[in-house]
């Protein structure tokens, strides 16, 4: 890396987020440079499993033919666990087995996102990896470059741009830095264990029912979390599944003794519903990765002076049932891309300048599905047993309700009614109902 070089702008961090910055700012002739701590994108990232591809689709017309794409999913399930039982509900289409697919793919984020950096690239942004960038570089109040790691402990190479985008990931210390996140929350931040477990393709194929390049994506509520706030997944991919569990990380400090979320990913992989959905499955991957949840109302001061958060490091994640991060990481990348595009025709990098991306997300998906779903954590924790005993009381009376007793229908459906209103009571379950409609789903 040139020591003394300015750019226009510059990027911190090689995931959707920055990737997607980079690529809008190349794109209109701005010269870029993308700093990754990474040996290549996507080598430190993690996630679940679904890359979300509307906003990719719009950033790169022809991703469908070019993008290292593993599986098109067209099966839902939301499968509530109990100890001993499954609930679940699945949803199948077809209309998602043709292009474009739903835009929700399985990748793997070490192809996926070196992939989408050599969009950038080709597109001109320069791409300079296995780069840490510890700091800022401040001048009169104002960030005019960045300050990276250098070969000594205390040396650092410095390097000046109009603009910084700040596209490092959930655990920003940057934005800490620059005093954008505030004292972030334990209620805040969930922590996700996940692992990649690869069985042989027909295998894989065959136990999820799967044809040609067609995935499923499970999600796992209640006794998969050990009912505190968060859930488990199950995605397929080519060759592998990712199986993983992700939990608020105020829940496990609530819990004594604090829960070990590597054991609450062995739990779910040993439940009854689970387990064979695994079974003679050989663990290739390990990882661990914080996810932010703060919520539209937590979210940090996105833009400074020549700085601007985008994706994770901004806190924008839908931490509702649907779990999106990816296309809102794309698509703050590509909204603040186009304010420093703006800003450079205006010669303005101030926060008024660049505040112009507040206005863009505001008017996106990506504010408006994050005010929609702002209180979703926060209802799950005040409601406690919607996770921890609904599951479990649900279970028990549905295994009797399908029971072979010899006992009359009618005399069984009354008692189980009777015994929901004792142990949860109508209103309360409507309540529910109501209250989950409106926050979660
Ligand atoms: C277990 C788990 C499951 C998830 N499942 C899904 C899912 O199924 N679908 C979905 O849409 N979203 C999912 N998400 C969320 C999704 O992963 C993120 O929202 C998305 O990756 C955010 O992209 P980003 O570019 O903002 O950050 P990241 O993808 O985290 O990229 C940040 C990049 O910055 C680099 N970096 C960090 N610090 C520095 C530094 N100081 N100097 C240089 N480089 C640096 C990192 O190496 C990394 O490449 C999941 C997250 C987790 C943890």
């Amino acid at each position: 890396m040139a020591e003394e070089a300015k750019y226009d702008a510059i990027v911190v961090g090689a995931g959707p987020s920055g990737i997607a910055a980079a690529l809008t700012m190349a794109q209109a002739g701005l010269t870029v440079a993308v700093l990754e701590r990474g040996e290549e994108p996507g080598t430190k990232n993690v996630y679940g499993g679904i890359l979300f591809a509307n906003v990719l689709a719009e950033l790169v017309p022809g991703f469908l033919e070019e993008a290292p794409l593993e599986r098109h999913i067209v099966t839902r399930r939301f499968s509530l666990l109990s100890e001993e039982a499954e609930m679940a509900f699945e949803f199948r289409c077809e209309r998602y087995n043709q292009a474009p697919f739903n835009y929700a793919f399985t990748v793997s984020r070490a192809r996926f996102d070196r992939w989408f950096a050599s969009k950038a690239e080709e597109a001109g942004a320069e791409l300079f990896t296995g780069v840490v960038v510890d700091d800022f570089v401040w001048s009169d109040g104002k960030v005019v470059g960045i300050k990276a790691r250098g070969e000594r402990p205390g040396e650092y190479d410095e390097l000046y741009a109009d603009v910084v985008i700040c596209a490092e990931g959930a655990n920003s210390l940057l934005a800490r830095k620059a005093g954008l996140w505030k004292n972030p929350q334990p209620e805040h931040r969930a922590t996700a264990v996940k692992e990649v477990i690869a069985l042989p393709r027909e295998v894989l194929e065959d136990r999820f029912h799967l044809q040609g390049d067609e995935g499923v994506a499970i999600e796992y509520f209640g006794a998969a979390t050990k009912g505190m706030v968060g859930s488990g997944f199950l995605y397929t991919n080519g060759q592998t599944l990712s199986i993983g569990v992700g939990v608020s990380i105020a829940e496990l400090h609530r819990r004594r003794p604090i829960p070990n979320p590597n054991e609450l990913l062995e739990g779910l992989k040993s439940h009854p519903a689970v387990r064979p959905l695994i079974r003679g499955g050989e663990t290739v991957e390990y990882m661990s990765h914080m996810i932010p949840e703060a919520g539209f109302r937590h979210l940090p001061q996105l833009v400074t002076d020549g700085l601007i958060l985008v994706g994770d490091a901004a806190g924008l994640v839908n931490t509702s049932l649907f779990h999106e991060g990816t296309n809102l990481a794309m698509a703050s990348g590509r909204a603040a891309g186009e304010a420093v595009i703006e800003a450079k025709e205006k010669g303005d990098f101030s926060r008024q300048a660049l505040s112009s991306y507040l206005g863009r997300l505001r008017s996106s998906f990506v504010f408006r599905d994050l005010r929609r779903y702002q209180n979703a954590v926060r209802y799950l924790m005040d409601h406690p047993q919607l996770l921890r005993e609904y599951p479990g009381v649900f279970a028990d009376l549905l295994a009797r309700y399908f029971e072979v007793s010899g006992r009359p229908k009618e005399e069984v459906r009354s008692e189980l009614m009777a015994e929901i209103r004792r142990r949860i009571g109508l209103l309360k379950l409507l309540r529910a109902a109501w209250g989950l409609q409106r926050h979660v789903i």
